[in-house]
C-alpha cells in the first residue's frame, strides 16, 4: 500500500452531508415599533393595537393598529375623495406610470420585502425571495401595461372604472395577494381600501412606504389593519367592489351580506387539489411536482395538490420514491436559506391541522413522517403524507391548509376524473403523463380554474387564475382580472 492509500484510510469520511446554517440578515429591514392605518397618504394612530409576531420563534416584532368601524369608513371616504377628485379622471398612461414605478421599488427593494415576509409569516426564505417578491413585481408591470390599453382590452364596450374597491386578503402570499389585488383595480381607475390578514400585516404596511416613494396622489392606496372585525366593516361600508381571497365559510358570509346591495364581489375561496399521476409520467418528475404541489409555502396554498391520486399499478413505486424524496426535505428556520419547509403560520392554523391529521389517523389512514427535528419555539409541523385514504375520509375532503398529503389511488382516466371532481372545491388540477392527447381529454372534464399538465403551482401574471363551485368566482390575473374593476357602458 503506497503512502498516499494509507493517508486517504485514514482520513475521516463524512457520514451525514448536513447542511451548514446559511442564516439571510435581518438587517436589511427595520420594523417600527408601532404602526398606524395608512389613509390618505399619511400614518393615522390607531385608538386600539394587537402586537403581530414571528411564528418561527413567537418573537413579538411590532404592535399594529385594529382599525375600528370609524377608522374604517374614514379610509373608505378618503378612498372616494381620491376617486372623485383625480385619479378616475387621469389618463390611463398616466396611471401606467405610477404602476410601473411601484413595479420598479418593489424589485429594487425585494430583499427588504422578502425578509420581512419570511420573518412575519413564517415561509422559507427562497420562496419569498424566488416567488413571492418577483411575481409581486411582475403583475404590477403586467398591469401597468394594460392601464392605457383597456379600450383596446374590451372593444366598444367603453369601460369605466367602478369606484372604491374594498379588498380583504390572507396570511398566506400576503404581498403577492395584495399585488393581485392592487395592481388591477389601479390600473382600471380605482382607488383601494385594503385590510392584510391579521396575523401577516408587515409587508403590506411596508408597501406603504413604496406607495409614498412612487408619489401615488394620496387616497389612491388605503391600508388598514386588524382582525376580522375590521375586514366586516369594510364588506358593510360604502364601497363599490369587495374582493376577498380566504376561507370559504368567511367568502360565503361576505356573499349573504351583498346579496342586494349592488355591490360587485369577487371571491377567491378554498381548494382540495388533485394531482393526479398516471403510470406513463415521468416519475422522478412526478415525484418532484408532488413534493411541490404540497409542501411548497407549508402548504398553506389554496390551489396545493393535496389529493394525490395515483394510478394502481405505479402506486406503490410513487409512495417509495416520494418517502425518500420527503426525507431530504429541510423543516426550520424561514430565513435560513436552505429551508424548504418553514414555520406553520399561527397557532391557530397548527391547531387546525393537528386536529385534521389526529382524524385521518382515526380514520384508519396511515400516516408517515420523515424524520426531522422541529424547533422547540414557534409553530412547527412536519411534512406529512397519508395512504390508504379513502373517499369519504375528513382528510379526503376538507382544505388542511398544511403540509399533508392524502394519496387515492385510480385504475382508468374516467375513475380518475370522477374522483378529483368529488370534492365541494373546484379551484386547480394537475395531470401527469406523457400523452398530450390524454392532457387534453382530462382538461377538458376537470372542474377546476386551473389545470397544471407535468408541472404544478405555476402563476403568471397574464393567466386568470380563480374557482369553481366552493372554491368562489371571479378571476384575477390577465385580462380577465380587470373586467371585475370595470363597469361598461352601453
Ligand atoms: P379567513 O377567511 O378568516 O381570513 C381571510 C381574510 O378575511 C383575513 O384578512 C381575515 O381577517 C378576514 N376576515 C375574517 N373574518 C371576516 C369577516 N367576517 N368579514 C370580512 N373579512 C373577514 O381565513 P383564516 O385566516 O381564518 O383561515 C381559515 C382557513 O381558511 C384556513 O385554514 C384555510 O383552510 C382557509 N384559507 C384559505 C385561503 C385561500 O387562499 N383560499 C387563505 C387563507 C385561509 P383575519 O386575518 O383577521 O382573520
Amino acid at each position: 500500500m503506497t503512502d498516499l492509500e494509507k493517508k486517504s484510510r485514514q482520513a475521516l469520511v463524512p457520514s451525514d452531508w448536513d447542511y451548514a446554517p446559511a442564516p439571510e440578515s435581518r438587517e436589511i429591514v427595520r420594523i417600527e415599533e408601532r404602526y398606524g392605518h395608512f389613509v390618505g397618504g399619511e400614518w393615522l394612530q390607531p385608538r386600539e393595537t394587537y402586537t403581530t409576531i414571528a411564528p418561527a420563534s413567537e418573537e413579538p416584532l411590532a404592535e399594529v393598529g385594529q382599525a375600528t368601524a370609524e377608522e374604517v369608513q374614514g379610509a373608505i371616504a378618503t378612498a372616494r375623495d381620491a376617486f372623485e377628485n383625480g385619479w378616475s379622471a387621469l389618463p390611463g398612461s398616466e396611471r401606467a406610470k405610477y404602476l410601473f414605478r411601484i413595479a420598479r421599488i418593489l424589485q429594487e427593494r425585494s430583499r427588504e420585502f422578502a425578509v420581512l415576509e419570511s420573518l412575519n409569516g413564517g415561509k422559507p426564505i427562497k420562496e419569498s425571495r424566488d416567488v413571492d417578491l418577483p411575481l409581486a413585481a411582475a403583475h404590477f408591470f403586467y398591469y401597468a401595461g394594460w392601464a392605457d390599453k383597456l379600450e383596446y382590452a374590451f372593444p366598444n364596450r367603453r369601460p369605466r372604472p367602478v369606484g372604491v374597491a374594498g379588498q380583504i386578503i390572507p396570511w398566506n402570499f400576503p404581498l403577492l395577494m395584495l399585488a393581485w389585488k392592487i395592481a388591477p383595480a389601479l390600473a382600471a381607475g380605482n382607488t383601494v381600501v385594503l385590510k392584510p390578514a391579521e396575523t401577516t400585516p408587515l409587508t403590506a404596511l411596508l408597501f406603504c412606504d413604496v406607495v409614498r416613494q412612487a408619489e401615488l396622489p394620496p387616497g389612491v392606496v388605503n391600508i388598514v389593519t386588524g382582525d376580522g372585525r375590521a375586514g366586516a366593516a369594510i364588506v358593510e361600508g360604502d364601497v363599490d367592489k369587495i374582493a376577498f381571497t380566504g376561507s370559504t365559510e368567511v367568502g360565503k358570509a361576505i356573499q349573504r351580506e351583498l346579496a342586494g346591495t349592488g355591490k360587485r364581489l369577487t371571491l377567491e375561496l378554498g381548494g382540495k387539489a388533485a394531482n393526479i399521476v398516471f403510470d406513463d409520467c415521468a416519475l422522478d418528475q412526478a415525484v418532484e411536482g408532488i413534493v411541490n404541489g404540497i409542501y411548497f409555502n407549508q402548504g398553506h396554498v389554496c390551489c396545493a395538490g393535496s389529493r394525490l391520486l395515483v394510478q394502481e399499478s405505479i402506486h406503490e413505486d410513487v409512495v417509495k420514491k416520494l418517502k425518500r424524496r420527503m426525507k431530504t426535505l429541510r423543516v426550520g428556520d424561514p430565513l435560513d436559506k436552505n429551508t424548504d419547509v418553514g414555520a406553520i403560520n399561527s397557532r391557530a392554523q397548527l391547531e387546525k391541522i393537528q386536529e385534521l391529521v389526529a382524524a385521518g389517523e382515526d380514520e384508519g389512514a396511515e400516516i408517515y413522517q420523515p424524520p426531522c427535528r422541529l424547533p422547540e419555539k414557534g409553530y412547527w409541523f412536519a411534512p406529512t403524507v397519508f395512504t390508504n385514504v379513502a373517499q369519504s375520509y375528513r382528510i379526503a375532503q376538507e382544505e388542511i391548509f398544511g403540509p399533508v398529503l392524502s394519496v387515492l389511488t385510480f385504475r382508468t382516466p374516467a375513475e380518475a376524473v370522477e374522483k378529483a371532481n368529488n370534492t365541494p372545491y373546484g379551484l386547480s388540477a394537475g395531470i401527469w403523463t406523457e400523452k398530450g392527447s390524454r392532457i387534453l381529454w382530462m382538461a377538458e372534464r376537470m372542474r377546476a380554474g386551473v389545470v397544471w399538465a407535468n408541472t404544478f403551482n405555476r402563476f403568471d401574471p397574464a393567466s386568470p387564475f380563480g374557482g369553481y363551485k366552493e372554491s368562489g368566482f371571479g378571476r384575477e390575473g390577465g385580462r380577465h382580472g380587470l373586467e371585475p374593476y370595470l363597469e361598461f357602458q352601453p
